[in-house]
């Protein structure tokens, strides 16, 4: 088979790699945005734009694609797998209708509501003083959160009434065309919980932590990830079911009701509260960075799992019980300004695995090209030997700027746990 890949970032590589892994596959086509070292069984597209359909689709035909895999969310909510199917092309992904779980909140919230799925309260922001007057009448912390896509940006937890106002003023200033909603601010552990659908019915893969915020400790702004571990014994089975029961299965049920078909990954960011799980918002795609670490854990030939998702074919995947970790390399200053275009002077790690997500290879030269520069990934039978290849390996990267958190994965092995 020959598989094509779209996305450029480490979750997309990883996609790449497993695929290639697959003895049924001759050749993948990573389709990014810039050039990548070429790999073996892969092979790096970077003229062509995640946005540009009909160059993909011409692509995929002109190759002999068996099959497309669409990494980030953008494609995804403008439609690509509509077009694709159209076309008679196999693609693995959700409509552009089922998409709108992640690109439009409303519509997520909308869902939820009709079947009972536990999420935060919210109510829509009218105006700066509306918003001001309910952090007033429903007290902080408060979350505001625009309505559609905000690659991560589009999330405010307001915790102080003094500086609420400018925080929310910037938020509106900076997405001038969405809608804002106010949302009860919910307190728990975070988890995201991933589940390969096919035609609405669904298979949970390896729960999964994601670090969000940029510096140790949980401190300083949102950012796409600085990190994510994974283990399958992170939720207990209660837990789990109680996810597949009153989560996913019923967002997939709301979604039958209105005749629209999931096929592709769905992913919920939950909070897990004294009052059990709830959601805090859906992605219908894989997850960045946690998929680095979860696609050691499935003990499947990824190739043939999605190929026969797509074909509505697919059984629940084994689970491996090994653990994962992944780190991100950041550039200082991410998620705010950065410089791009920075020499990565060592780059050769030992025992961990390798994923580029801002990189670019010009004139012979390995050079960031984002704010998330690399991820290692170290996988173990327990978690702290995942943690500690990936903090030994880190050392054998090196570029001016370096930026990582140096608490990924700490107390999270059981015996480290509170
Ligand atoms: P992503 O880039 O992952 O798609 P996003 O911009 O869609 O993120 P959310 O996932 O909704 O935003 O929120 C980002 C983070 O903000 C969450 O991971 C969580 O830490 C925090 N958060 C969001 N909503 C709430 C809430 N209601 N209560 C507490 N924390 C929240």
């Amino acid at each position: 088979m020959r598989v094509m890949v779209i996305g450029s970032g480490g979750r997309e590589h990883v996609i790449c790699e497993k695929i290639a892994q697959s003895p049924s596959v001759e050749k993948v086509y990573w389709v990014g945005t810039a050039p990548k070292p070429e790999l073996e069984k892969i092979k790096v597209i970077w003229d062509i734009n995640v946005t540009d359909f009909e160059g993909l689709a011409n692509f995929a035909l002109q190759e002999k694609i068996s099959f497309t895999v669409v990494g980030p969310e953008l494609p995804l909510t403008l439609g690509i797998v509509d077009y694709f199917e159209e076309k008679n092309l196999a693609i693995f992904g959700p409509t552009k209708k089922a998409a709108k779980l992640e690109g439009s909140k409303t519509f997520a919230k909308e869902i939820m509501r009709g079947e009972n799925v536990p999420t935060a309260e919210y109510t829509r922001v009218d105006s700066l003083e509306h918003g001001c007057n309910l952090m007033d009448s429903l007290g902080l912390p408060l979350v505001f959160k625009v309505d559609g896509l905000a690659a991560g940006k589009g999330v405010i937890i307001v915790e102080d009434k003094n500086t609420g106002k400018e925080e929310l003023q910037k938020l509106m200033e900076s997405h001038p065309d969405q809608k804002i909603f106010a949302e009860e601010f919910l307190q728990g552990r975070e988890l995201s919980f991933m589940v390969v659908v096919s035609k609405n019915k669904a298979f949970p893969l390896v729960p999964a932590q994601d670090y969000k915020r940029v510096y140790e400790q949980d401190e300083g702004p949102n950012t796409g990830g600085m990190g994510a571990f994974a283990s399958s014994d992170l939720i207990d089975e209660s837990l789990k079911k109680e996810i597949m029961d009153t989560i996913i299965n019923p967002t997939l049920q709301g979604l039958q009701k209105r005749n629209i078909e999931f096929t592709g990954v769905l992913y919920a960011g939950l909070m897990v509260t004294n009052k059990g799980p709830k959601v805090l918002e859906y992605n219908t795609r894989f997850g960045d960075p946690e998929t680095q670490a979860i696609l050691h854990l499935i003990d499947e030939d990824l190739a043939l799992l999605i190929k026969s998702c797509i074909n509505g074919e697919i059984v629940q995947p084994k689970i491996s019980q090994k653990k994962a970790i992944t780190l991100v390399l950041a550039m200082d200053g991410y998620p705010g300004k950065y410089p791009k275009g920075i020499e990565i002077t060592k780059c050769k790690i030992k025992d961990c695995r390798l994923y580029h997500s801002g990189t670019t290879y010009q004139q012979g030269k390995l050079l960031t090209n984002g704010g998330r520069v690399l991820n290692i990934v170290g996988i173990a039978n327990e978690l702290s030997i995942a943690r500690d290849m990936v903090y030994k390996d880190v050392k054998n990267i090196d570029f001016e700027g370096i930026m990582f958190r140096r608490d990924i994965g700490w107390g999270i092995d059981k015996s480290e746990r509170n």
